[in-house]
C-alpha cells in the first residue's frame, strides 16, 4: 500500500511513520533522508540536486520526483511505501499525479496548533547522536543530558517558539489544502493524534484496514 502521511509539523509524523513501517514492513521514505541518499549515490537527478544545493537554490519539484520514483522503484518499497514530508504542496501532489506515482491513502495526523506548540516547546534533542526527548513525556534520566551518549542535549531552531509560529502558518497556508485535494480523491483519513503514541498507532492502523 502506497501512503502518505500528513500533518503540522509537530503532529507527530515520525513517529507514527516508524510504527507503521514496522507493523506493515514496508519503507518510510522521507524526502531529507531521500535527497541526501541520492546526492551521495551520484544518480542522474542525484547530481541535478546537488547542482541545486550547491547554487544556494531550491531543489525543483521534478527533480525531487524524479529522486522519489527512484526510489520506490528499489525493491524494498515494491509492496508499498509512506511517504513523509511530501507533497508539501497542492502543486507538488498534482506533479506526483502526473508522474504516475500511484497513492492508495492518505493519512492526515489532526493534532490542534496549541496542543503543538506545547508539545515542541519541550522537545529537546542530542546533537551528537540524533535522540530526541520530551521534558513531560519522555524526559532524560538526568535533566540536560542525554542517556544514549551523556552530551548536552539543546533546543533545535525549528522548535523555538516563534520558529513553531511561522512553521504552523506556512503548513495552514500550503500543505492544508492537500486534504481537501486528496479528500476529492477519496483517499483521505484523518485520525485525531492524542497524547498517547500507542493510541494514536491503533487509530491510525485501523484506519488503513477501514
Ligand atoms: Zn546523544
Amino acid at each position: 500500500m502506497n501512503i502518505i502521511l500528513l500533518g503540522a509539523p509537530g503532529a507527530g509524523k515520525g513517529t507514527q511513520a516508524e510504527v507503521m513501517c514496522k507493523e506493515l514492513g514496508i519503507p518510510t521514505i522521507s524526502t531529507g533522508n531521500m535527497l541526501r541518499a541520492a546526492v551521495k549515490a551520484g544518480t542522474e537527478y542525484g547530481l541535478k540536486a546537488k547542482a541545486a544545493m550547491d547554487a544556494g537554490a531550491l531543489v525543483s519539484d521534478d527533480i525531487v520526483i524524479g529522486i522519489l520514483k527512484d526510489r520506490i522503484a528499489e525493491p524494498d518499497a515494491q509492496n508499498g511505501f509512506i511517504l513523509d514530508g511530501f507533497p508539501r504542496t497542492v502543486p507538488q501532489a498534482e506533479a506526483l499525479d502526473n508522474m504516475g506515482v500511484q497513492i492508495d491513502k492518505v493519512i492526515e495526523l489532526a493534532v490542534e496548533d496549541e496542543k503543538i506548540k506545547s508539545r515542541l516547546s519541550g522537545r529537546r534533542v542530542c546533537l551528537d547522536c540524533g535522540a530526541t526527548y520530551h521534558v513531560v513525556t519522555k524526559a532524560p534520566k538526568v535533566e540536560g543530558v542525554c542517556d544514549v551518549c551523556g552530551k548536552e542535549l539543546v533546543i533545535r531552531k525549528d522548535d523555538e517558539p516563534a520558529t513553531v509560529i511561522s512553521r504552523l502558518e506556512t503548513y495552514h497556508k500550503t500543505t492544508a489544502p492537500l486534504v481537501d485535494y486528496y479528500s476529492k480523491q477519496g483517499k483521505l483519513v484523518t485520525v485525531h493524534g492524542t497524547d498517547s503514541v500507542a493510541e494514536t498507532n491503533d487509530l491510525v492502523l485501523a484506519a488503513l484496514k477501514g
